[in-house]
C-alpha cells in the first residue's frame, strides 16, 4: 500500500514536524523523503519538506489537513543530504524547518516553481587570426587576459569571470569583436579526462608539502580529519590541489569552503589554472537564479568543485569525495544569527557521515582545532618553511602614549608612511571602524547622538550626510543644532575609516588612497574591482577593516599599520585576544616578498602587555599554546562546552526572570554562569540578557540543552520574550 501519510518539516519557529495527508490523486508516483510539497498551514500556505511516509497517521486522522501540492521540478533533497540536516539541526537545537529552509535556495523554496533552463557559459570562438589576438593584447591587455582565460577553458560562467573581477563592459567589448559568444550548456555529469588537469602549472612539492599528501591520500575513502598549519605562502592551497586532483580523478566532487570569496580571488584563479574543470561558486555576490544553478550543478554531478562561503556546505553534491575548509580560524564560517552554525564543525559532521575526509587550514588554527590536532584527534600536519619567495613580515610595537598623535597615527608611524611611498611601495592602514566618526557630541553641553533604542552613539557618515546607528541600522539626518542646549557647536569625535581616508588624503595629496570596507563595496562586483586595483597599484594607500585582513596577499605592500588594538587585549570576551593574535599573524603573512620584506607597525599604549610580547617575540604558536594552557586552568572552551541562551523582550525584567528560572533547575555536569545582561544590554529596543550553561562532557551539554528547552517553552515568561540557543557560541 503507497504512504497516505506524510510528516514534513516547515519553516516555522516550532522544533518539530507535522503531520499532513495525501490525498488520493497525489499518492503516485510514489512521494519520497527530500520532495516539497505545499502545505495550508493556518491561512498560509508554504512550502514543505517530506521527512518521512506512513501508512498509519500518529495523532487523530480527522486533525489532519491534506497536503495542497506536490512540486514536480526534481529538485528535491536526496536522502544523504537529508539525514545530514537533521544531524545538524539536532546538534545545534534548532528547528528543523529552519535548518531546511537555509539549505535551500530562494528560488526553490517559493510556492512557484523556478523556471530552470540550462546555465549559459562563456566560449571563446574558433579561427581567430593570430594577428588579430595579437592586436588584442597590445591594445585592451585585460581583454586579452579574459579572452585567453576563456580560451582556455570553454565554458566559464559570467558569475566566475565576475569573482575574479572583470567587469561586464570588458567581455561585452570582447564579444562584439567577436571573440568570445555565450552559449546555454545543458548539463553533463563530470567526468575525469586527461586534460582536467593543467600540467604545466602544477609544482613538484617539497619533502614536507608531499608527505601531507600523501597522508591525505592514502585514506580518500575514509573519514579522517586533517589540520595543515603553516603559515601564509608555505605551499597549503598546493597541497589542497593535489590532493583535488586524485579525488577528481577518481570521479568525486570537491568542496572547498572559504571564508570570504569576494576577497580571495587569487584563490578562484589558482584553481582555473589547474583544473579545466567545471567550478561553480557560492557566496553572498550570487543572485537567486545563480544560486539555483550553483545547486543544480551540485545536484545533478556536473559541478567537479564548488568553491563557497559557508552555507555551501549544505550543496546537495551527489558524489562528494572531499572537503576542504581553508582559513579554518575565521569567525566568518560561524553564522550569527538564527541557524548558528559553525562552517568548519559541520564540514567535519558531513565528512563522518560520508565517510571521507575533511581538511583544515590555517596559518593561525583556532585553538580548537588546534588543541585536537595536539591530542591526536587530528592528524596534524605542519608546513614550517615558506614555499614560494615571500619571507614574513616583522611585527613592531608602537608605544603611542609617548608620542604625538595625530588623526590617530603616531609620529614614528608619519614617518614610515613617508619611506614607505617615496619607494615606490604600498601601504595598508587598519582600522576597524566604519563611518567617519562614532559619534558626534555638542562642545557646550556635551550632549552626544545616541539611538534610543540601543543606548549606544550613532556613527556619523560624512558622505551621505546620516548618522547611522552600527548595532540596529535606524538611520536619522545629522542635526544642525543640539536638540539640548541650541548650540551648533557639534563636532564629530573620534575616527572612522571615512574619516581616516580624508586625514591621509590631505597627509599625502601626491598618492591615490582606497578605503575598503563594507560601506565602499555594497554594490556587486565592487570589493573585485578595489582589490584588483589595488593589485595594479592604482593605489598607493588602503585604509579597511579587518574585512581586507582576510585571504588576500599583497606583495607590493610592505608596510602595514594597525592603529589601535588595545581593546582587544582588556575584552570581557576570552576569545578577543585569540582573534587579535590571529589578525596581526596574518596580516603579517599578507604584506611583502623576499625581494622587498614588509613590516607590520601595531600602536598600542600598553606595549608591555604580556600577550603582546609572546606573541611579537615568540609568534603565534608559543601564544597559542600559552592561550590553550589559560583555557584549561578556567575550564573554557575547548576544554569544556558551552551553549548560550540568548533572551530579549522590550522590559529587561522578563528576559531576565525567564533566563533564571531556567538557570535554577538542576542539571547534571553542567554549569551555569548568569543569567546576566548582554554586552550590548539595549539592541533595537530590546533588552537583552544571556544565560550561558557549560559542561565538560559533550554529551551532557546536550541533554542538559534539551531540559532547559522543554522547560523554556513551559515557562510564564516564554510567550512575553524571545529567545533562541546558541551551541559552541562565538561571540558573547
Ligand atoms: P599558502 O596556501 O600556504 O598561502 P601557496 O600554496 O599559495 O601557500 O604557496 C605560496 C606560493 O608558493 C605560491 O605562489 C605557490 O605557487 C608557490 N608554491 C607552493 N608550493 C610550491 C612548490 N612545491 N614549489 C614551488 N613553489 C611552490
Ligand atoms: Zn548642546
Ligand atoms: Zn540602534
Amino acid at each position: 500500500m503507497s504512504a497516505q501519510f506524510i510528516q514534513v518539516a516547515i519553516p516555522v519557529p516550532m522544533r518539530q514536524l507535522f503531520t499532513y495527508q495525501l490525498p488520493e490523486q497525489l499518492q503516485s508516483p510514489e512521494i519520497t523523503a527530500g520532495e516539497r510539497v505545499i502545505v495550508p498551514f493556518g491561512p498560509r500556505q508554504l512550502v514543505a519538506i517530506v521527512i518521512a511516509t506512513q501508512t498509519e497517521p500518529d495523532i487523530e486522522a480527522s486533525k489532519i489537513k491534506p497536503i495542497l501540492s506536490r512540486l514536480t521540478d526534481n529538485c528535491h533533497f536526496n536522502p544523504s543530504l537529508l539525514h545530514f540536516l537533521r544531524i545538524c539541526a539536532d546538534y545545534y537545537h534548532h528547528p528543523i524547518g529552519d535548518v531546511f529552509q537555509q539549505a535551500l535556495p530562494v528560488l526553490l523554496r517559493q510556492l512557484k516553481q523556478p523556471d530552470i533552463s540550462d546555465p549559459k557559459l562563456w566560449f571563446a570562438c574558433t579561427d581567430i587570426a593570430e594577428e588579430t589576438i595579437a592586436a588584442l593584447e597590445k591594445k585592451a591587455p585585460k581583454q586579452y587576459n579574459l579572452y585567453r582565460l576563456i580560451a582556455s577553458h570553454q565554458g566559464l560562467s559570467w558569475v566566475e569571470l565576475r569573482t575574479l573581477g572583470f567587469s561586464k563592459a570588458q567581455l561585452n567589448a570582447i564579444r562584439d569583436k567577436d571573440f568570445v559568444k555565450e552559449q546555454a550548456q545543458p548539463p553533463t555529469v563530470f567526468k575525469y579526462q586527461a586534460q582536467v588537469l593543467i600540467e604545466e602549472n602544477k609544482h613538484s612539492l617539497s619533502t614536507e608539502q608531499a608527505v601531507i599528501v600523501s597522508a591525505i591520500n592514502q585514506s580518500l575513502d575514509k573519514f579522517s580529519c586533517h589540520l595543515i598549519d603553516g603559515v601564509t605562502g608555505s605551499g597549503k592551497t598546493e597541497v589542497y590541489l593535489q590532493v583535488m586532483e586524485q579525488v577528481l580523478a577518481n570521479n568525486r566532487q570537491v568542496l572547498v569552503l572559504v571564508p570570504e570569496i569576494g576577497l580571495t580571488p587569487q584563490t578562484l584563479i589558482r584553481f582555473e589554472q589547474r583544473f579545466n574543470a567545471p567550478i561553480f561558486l557560492h557566496h553572498s555576490g550570487l543572485n537567486d537564479r545563480e544560486r539555483l544553478d550553483t545547486y543544480l550543478a551540485a545536484q545533478q554531478g556536473n559541478a567537479a568543485i564548488i568553491i563557497g562561503t559557508r552555507s555551501a556546505i549544505f550543496s546537495p553534491l551527489q558524489r562528494l569525495g572531499l572537503i576542504i575548509v581553508d582559513e579554518e580560524h575565521d569567525n566568518s564560517l560561524k553564522q550569527q544569527d538564527s541557524f548558528r552554525y559553525h562552517g568548519r564543525d559541520i564540514a567535519i559532521l558531513r565528512a563522518r557521515q560520508l565517510n571521507i575526509p575533511v581538511v583544515l587550514g590555517s596559518a593561525t588554527p583556532s585553538l580548537e582545532s588546534l588543541q585536537n590536532a595536539l591530542s591526536g584527534k587530528y592528524h596534524y600536519h605542519q608546513l614550517l618553511r615558506r614555499a614560494g619567495k615571500s619571507t614574513k613580515a616583522k611585527i613592531e610595537l608602537l608605544d603611542v602614549a609617548q608620542q604625538q598623535m595625530e588623526f590617530g597615527l603616531s609620529g614614528t608611524l608619519k614617518h614610515d608612511i613617508k619611506q614607505t611611498l617615496a619607494r615606490g611601495e604600498q601601504v595598508l592602514i587598519f582600522l576597524n571602524r566604519r563611518g567617519f566618526a562614532p559619534a558626534i557630541n555638542c562642545q557646550e553641553c556635551h550632549w552626544i547622538a545616541q539611538c534610543q533604542r540601543c543606548n549606544k552613539p550613532y556613527t556619523l557618515h560624512q558622505g551621505q550626510q546620516l548618522l547611522i546607528c552600527h548595532h540596529c541600522t535606524s538611520q536619522k539626518r545629522v542635526p544642525h543644532q543640539c536638540p539640548g542646549c541650541g548650540s551648533i557647536r557639534i563636532v564629530p569625535i573620534g575616527q572612522g575609516t571615512e574619516q581616516l581616508q580624508q586625514r591621509i588624503n590631505e597627509l599625502f595629496p601626491d598618492h591615490s588612497v582606497v578605503r575598503i570596507d563594507r560601506d565602499s563595496t555594497r554594490r556587486k562586483g565592487e570589493l573585485a574591482k578595489l582589490l584588483t586595483e589595488v593589485t595594479d597599484k592604482k593605489h598607493q594607500l588602503m585604509i579597511g577593516t579587518q574585512m581586507l585582513a582576510k585571504g588576500h596577499h599583497f606583495p607590493d605592500v610592505t608596510l602595514v599599520a594597525i592603529l589601535d588594538v588595545d581593546g582587544a587585549l582588556f575584552s570581557y570576551d576570552f576569545r578577543a585576544a585569540e582573534q587579535m593574535a590571529q589578525l596581526l599573524v596574518q596580516v603579517a603573512g599578507r604584506a611583502g616578498r623576499e625581494s622587498k620584506p614588509g613590516k607590520v607597525l601595531v600602536q598600542t599604549s600598553f606595549p608591555e602587555h604580556p600577550l603582546l610580547q609572546d606573541l611579537v617575540h615568540n609568534g603565534y604558536h608559543h601564544f597559542a599554546r600559552q592561550a590553550l594552557l589559560e583555557r584549561k586552568q578556567a575550564y573554557l572552551p575547548p576544554f569544556s562546552f558551552q551553549a548560550l541562551f540568548r533572551a530579549e523582550a522590550n522590559y529587561p525584567s522578563y528576559p531576565n526572570k525567564f533566563l533564571r528560572a531556567l538557570s535554577e533547575l538542576p542539571l547534571e555536569g553542567c554549569e551555569f554562569a548568569g543569567p546576566m545582561p548582554a554586552a550590548m544590554e539595549k539592541k533595537a529596543g530590546k533588552y537583552r540578557f544571556h544565560l550561558i550553561v557549560q559542561s565538560k562532557s559533550r554529551k551532557l551539554l546536550h541533554l542538559g540543552v534539551n531540559t532547559l528547552i522543554a522547560a523554556a517553552t513551559e515557562n510564564e515568561w516564554h510567550k512575553k520574550i524571545r529567545w533562541s540557543v546558541d551551541i559552541d557560541p562565538q561571540d558573547l
